[in-house]
């Protein structure tokens, strides 16, 4: 009884699986024939034919007539539907929380963020709660299919657990277990892990299954997409490249350690370099009231001697970093994000030629540094989240049984 059992199950779960690989395959390269889905999945045409009709049952994919180079009759194709189905993304920030009503194309039909006054535990879930209920009130006639929060720290999407925050006291928090009474799947992941897969799914990195995002701004991390795969160790974080240690006599940083990335190129280490510059009196168009990372950033691309230096000190210690992800991972491009990639025209060859030094011939030959594509849309990272799901099949599984 219990193997009869085992192989139902087993049966329900693979025809899930290819129904997952099917949507993605859809999804990522469609509008896409019947036939071209077989040949790339290898799946029988009836088993193809079986699964498009489950999913246009399911209102998750269309078809589309497609009128052949040739001429003649339109061969039908497919492709997702998109706007359907919509979802709530939130960023949890160091200050504020974000909250966005999204489709499945990505587009944000409303977008809203409050103040953070406390930071801890019972602050954190009492606004997230409160922010979440709003967004789903405003669309009463919207159907959400799940949550997404993503947030700086070490968080663990299997258990959806945050092991760590250093913005907030919220360690041991269980955050699908705090939002359980929207019964909505949720979703939960590092922001910058997460905005890697944007870039993949709608940005920079599209159709490219080799690359890096890093991200900087109070902090510095990376996310790594390897053959077209986001790196996630089981239960542990990766990519926490902030805590590469490059200068064992530098500051102390808040991880406990000395001279991490992260204490020279953050951009409140940025901006502090360039101010005792200033105040050592060397001249320049900056002053050391009111600097920003932006005005910073410009002085450099118009050439200020101070605000060179500065970007040529982060290259430097940022390019052998990346040089030894190069040389590990070896991908396509590296995207950066955040505002210090305003200065890309100064940084941009500084760092490359960094990188260059340090790595193999042949990996750097064909390495491309480009800026992100979102640099300010922080709840994108959930949209992420949410298509990952889907591909996954976890997603597409609850809506299919709950539609
Ligand atoms: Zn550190």
């Amino acid at each position: 009884m219990t193997q009869h059992k085992d192989r139902v199950t087993n049966h329900e779960q693979l025809k899930l699986v290819n129904a997952a690989r099917v949507y993605q395959l859809i999804d990522l390269y469609g509008p896409v024939s019947r036939v071209s889905i077989a040949q790339q999945t290898a799946l029988a045409p009836a088993s193809v034919t079986n699964i498009t009709r489950q999913l246009l049952d399911h209102n998750l994919i269309s078809e589309v007539a497609q009128q052949a180079s040739t001429g003649g009759r339109p061969a039908i194709s497919l492709t997702t539907r998109q706007t359907g189905f919509y979802f709530v993304s939130c960023r949890l920030g160091r200050d504020v929380i974000q909250c966005a009503a999204m489709d499945l194309s990505g587009q944000t039909h409303f977008e809203q963020q409050t103040r953070l006054e406390e930071h801890d535990k019972q602050g954190i879930v009492h606004t997230l709660l409160d922010q979440i209920q709003q967004i789903t009130n405003r669309f009463p006639q919207q159907r959400f299919v799940a949550i997404a929060v993503t947030m700086a720290g070490l968080v663990d999407p299997a258990s959806g657990i945050i092991h760590y925050s250093p913005n907030h006291s919220i360690s041991g928090l269980k955050l699908s277990e705090v939002l359980k009474d929207f019964s909505l799947p949720v979703y939960i992941g590092n922001d910058i892990r997460a905005r890697a897969l944007s870039e993949f799914y709608l940005g920079s990195a599209q159709q490219c299954d080799d690359f890096i995002l890093v991200s900087i701004h109070n902090g510095v991390g990376a996310g790594i997409i390897s053959d077209g795969q986001l790196l996630l160790g089981k239960h542990r974080p990766v990519g926490e490249i902030g805590h590469v240690q490059i200068d064992p006599f530098g500051k102390q940083c808040h991880c406990g350690s000395f001279g991490c990335l992260e204490t020279v190129v953050s951009n409140p280490a940025i901006i502090e370099q360039t101010r005792e510059l200033l105040e050592r009196g060397h001249p320049s168009c900056l002053t050391a009231q009111n600097l920003t990372i932006e005005s910073i950033c410009h002085a450099a691309t118009q050439g200020d001697a101070v605000a060179n230096h500065v970007m040529e000190q982060a290259a430097k210690y940022l390019g052998q970093v990346l040089g030894m992800l190069v040389n590990v991972f070896n991908p396509e491009k590296i995207l950066l994000s955040g505002e210090i990639a305003q200065s890309s025209p100064v940084l941009f060859p500084l760092l490359m030629q960094q990188i260059k030094r340090q790595t193999l011939p042949s990996f750097s030959g064909n390495l491309t540094l480009d800026r992100a594509t979102f640099q300010h849309q922080d709840t994108i990272g959930g949209y992420a989240l949410i298509k990952r799901a889907l591909h996954d099949s976890d997603l597409l599984r609850h809506i299919m049984q709950n539609q």
